[in-house]
């Protein structure tokens, strides 16, 4: 009997196998992942199954996890990635499907164990313009690919005198990775988060449906995608808010002793909301170890000297970044040219390229971005700062409040329940032994639990059924509930491991 099992095994693979080599038209390893009608269709021809593409797709920014897929789509199309999904959806072999924007995930959200990533950056290569701006007042948005990235979308608007008004700090982003989060930086208490700017979607859903969506049409599946953490389907187009541009920003530096005037005057500077005030505002830590010429710190000589006469006398400082946009026009009312608006958006880049230089980029980043409601921000302070990370080198800290109300509370994403709530970000970063950093991570987050406070993860990452339902708390129902309605099968995104109950999904 045993015997009989294996060669009907045998016949059976071989009849599988061939034909699948000659309609490809090249000997590749097919893998037995997959089901067989794959090949049949003409997106065959850009599946690749070879050590590069599945290496490549096996990584993130984050270095702290692998998982292979069995094959990596290359779409030439938005259709691609429909057919792809329908495949899957209507298989005998269901298997996982992750979209893969800049993969700067941190945990391997962007993975798919044995499934098919698919590499979007890959529409960006076709003949089709994938970026258009509607420059006619008072319509001003731009119809942008899921796969493009921010810096793009920036110079293309600009060429029209326009501008998203929401940003993230660092812009080689892709569209469909932030708007799969939330997209948020310094900009974020004036204009909300980038999922706050956008007025509607094209999406892929699990069940390889292109459907157009916005607050008016399928409102449903907008607002699920948007901060859905890839869920309910793969964004293909955003139509993104636009404003007119500003050409110049006044960049200023604020240094503090004292973390209760810190915040004070945060909450201060994020409370005039209406345009008037400033354009950005972010805090960081400064400590007396902490590297004053790092990536993300862009002070002047004249600056550094004096965070350094504080530090002489306080191990620990604080400081707040704060911009105000102008342009030609509104010059004189402030009084030097500091910045280029573009020169401010994109400064993260700089500091890119000189960890790039020091072989500082491709290492291992135990980051942990958590939004603390503004009651507890103090006793995060006394606990967090002054305590578990005292005399700690590892990296930038950023706190920096944003307010609920440029929030949408029927978008996926998920936020403290306080007016005002700080986003603080600890941008970690380890050549070998990263797991200290990970040990870091987990006091910070048991020390809010015992304290009792409300935090919720931004960037989340759980193992456990539990852990995502706390952190989507009242919201675990609907999130549960738009899953069923878009992807049934719990096809998508399988590396940020919500709905592990599937075979394909498991790891
Ligand atoms: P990926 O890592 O490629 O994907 C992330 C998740 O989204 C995956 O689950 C993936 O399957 C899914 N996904 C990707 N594309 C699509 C799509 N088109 N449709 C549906 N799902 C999709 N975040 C901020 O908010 N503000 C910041 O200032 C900021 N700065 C950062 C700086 C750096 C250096 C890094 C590494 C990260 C930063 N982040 C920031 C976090 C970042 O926004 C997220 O990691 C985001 O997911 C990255 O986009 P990506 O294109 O690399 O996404």
């Amino acid at each position: 009997m045993p015997r009989r099992c294996s060669l009907t095994f045998f016949f059976l693979a071989t009849f599988v196998i061939s034909p699948l080599t000659s309609v490809v038209g090249q000997q590749r390893p097919w893998s037995t992942m997959l089901p067989q009608e794959l090949v049949e269709l003409d997106l065959a021809a850009r599946l690749r199954f070879d050590k590069n593409a599945t290496t490549m797709a096996s990584t993130d920014f984050g270095h702290l996890t692998q998982v292979l897929p069995a094959a990596v789509l290359y779409p030439s199309s938005v259709q691609d990635i429909s057919t792809l999904v329908k495949s899957s959806f209507s298989s005998y072999l269901p298997f996982s499907i992750a979209a893969r924007g800049q993969a700067h995930s941190l945990k391997g959200q962007v993975m798919a164990h044995n499934g098919v990533v698919i590499h979007m950056g890959s529409l960006n290569q076709t003949q089709e313009i994938r970026i258009n701006v509607s420059s006619s007042p008072p319509n001003f948005y731009a119809d942008v690919g899921g796969e493009q990235i921010w810096i793009d979308v920036l110079s293309a608007t600009l060429r029209h005198g326009l501008s998203p008004p929401s940003w993230t700090d660092y812009l080689y982003l892709s569209v469909g990775g932030t708007l799969s989060n939330a997209g948020i930086s310094g900009q974020t208490f004036l204009h909300g988060p980038q999922i706050s700017n956008v007025y509607e979607l094209d999406v892929v859903t699990g069940k390889g449906k292109i459907v157009t969506c916005s607050k008016q049409h399928n409102s449903k599946l907008f607002y699920a995608v948007l901060g859905g953490l890839g869920q309910f389907g793969i964004i293909t187009r955003a139509r993104i808010a636009l404003h007119p541009a500003p050409q110049k920003v006044k960049w200023a530096h604020l240094l503090y002793k004292d973390f209760s005037a810190f915040t004070r005057d945060q909450e201060h500077l994020i409370s005039s909301n209406n345009g008037e005030g400033f354009d950005y505002v972010e805090g960081s830590l400064i400590r007396d170890e902490s590297d004053l010429d790092d990536w993300r710190s862009f002070f002047s000589e004249k600056d550094k000297e004096k965070i350094r006469s504080l530090l002489a006398t306080n191990h620990l400082i604080y400081h707040i970044e704060a911009t105000k946009y102008y342009d030609n026009v509104t010059a004189p009312t402030v009084d030097k040219n500091d910045s280029s608006y573009v020169g401010f958006l994109n400064r993260v880049h700089d500091g890119e390229l000189k960890l790039r230089r020091k072989g500082l980029w491709e290492v291992h980043h135990p980051w942990m971005n958590i939004f603390v409601p503004k009651s507890r921000i103090s006793d995060f302070n006394e606990g967090v700062f002054k305590k578990i990370e005292r005399n700690s080198t590892t990296g930038p800290v950023f706190v920096y409040p944003m307010n609920q109300n440029k929030w949408d509370e029927r978008m996926s994403a998920v936020i403290p329940e306080e007016d005002v709530f700080y986003n603080v970000l600890f941008l970690r970063a380890a050549k070998n032994d990263w797991e200290y950093l990970e040990d870091q991570n987990k006091k910070i987050l048991s020390f809010c639990v015992k304290a009792g406070i409300k935090a919720k993860e931004y960037l989340p990452h759980y193992t456990t059924k539990k852990g995502w339902k706390d952190h989507f708390g009242p919201k675990w129902s609907k999130f549960v509930e738009r899953k069923k309605s878009f992807d049934p099968k719990g096809l998508l995104s399988p590396g940020q491991k919500i709905f592990t109950s599937m075979p394909w999904q498991r790891k």
